[in-house]
């Protein structure tokens, strides 16, 4: 009876952990149900990417959403910002990239992203904001969740045009302090780095059928309703 039942959970899923598994152990039921209860674990949580060009407003939305379902923020600039604030060896290194509007490389971002999900065993989801910004970011946080039996639920997109954008991130600069909002050319230089390098994370989450695109624009709560909306489509999926 329970060989039925974990032949019909990998009969839905193609995931080799599960293959493997009844390779090795199909007559031991302790580990059936270990299997079947680890599936069942692997339904529940939810991995949002919070996705769009810098100041598209991820960190407002990233805050209600928190609220709403209960997910763990994963934000790598406030990350960076806090070594910064802190004048540690990290905050010193990811500086001299921030200020000049480049990415941090991806050996630091990585290993930093890792050791924050580590602290929250138990969380039921998590929502990575201005994570991943490359292809190698994307790899690596696939590859980290498997490692902990789940996935990337999905990507949402929060789309607004290059003009919108600088306006927004110069006017919040008037009060941030942020040295990196403050400058035209630096605010310029992180759009192009995010159309040229981060952009395609898009593409690689489309092939996943993981990606999701909506307007940013328009009022703070009228976003974040769409937002939830896409949320919600995504939950049904799972
Ligand atoms: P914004 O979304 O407005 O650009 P963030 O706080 O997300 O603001 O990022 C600020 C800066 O921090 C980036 O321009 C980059 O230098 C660095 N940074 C943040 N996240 C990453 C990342 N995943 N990979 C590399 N650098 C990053």
């Amino acid at each position: 009876m329970q060989n039925n039942l974990f032949n019909f959970v990998v009969s839905r899923t193609n995931h080799l952990f599960f293959k493997s598994l009844l390779k090795c152990y199909e007559k031991d039921a302790r580990l059936v149900n270990f299997a079947v209860s680890r599936m069942i674990n692997r339904q529940k949580m939810i991995n949002l990417v919070l996705f769009g060009p810098p100041g598209s407003g991820k960190g407002t939305q990233a805050a209600f959403l928190i609220e709403k379902f209960g997910l763990i923020h994963i934000s790598t600039g406030d990350l960076f910002r806090f070594e910064m604030s802190n004048d540690t060896l990290l905050g010193q290194e990811a500086k001299a990239y921030m200020s000049k509007g480049s990415l941090v490389p991806d050996s630091v971002t990585i290993g930093m992203l890792r050791n924050k999900v580590e602290k929250h065993t138990g969380a039921q989801g998590f929502i990575f904001d201005g994570f991943p910004r490359t292809i190698p970011q994307a790899e690596a946080l696939d590859a980290l969740l498997s490692s902990k039996n789940t996935e990337v639920t999905g990507l949402i997109s929060l789309d607004v045009a290059d003009e919108e954008i600088v306006k927004r991130i110069l006017k919040r600069g008037e009060t941030s302090g942020r040295p990196d909002d403050s400058n035209e050319s630096t605010v310029r230089k992180r759009i192009d780095v995010y159309n040229n390098e981060t952009a395609p994370v898009f593409g690689y989450y489309a092939e996943q059928d993981k990606s999701m695109r909506i307007n940013g624009l328009g009022a703070i709560d009228e976003i974040a309703q769409r937002l939830s909306d896409a949320v919600q489509q995504l939950k049904e999926k799972v």
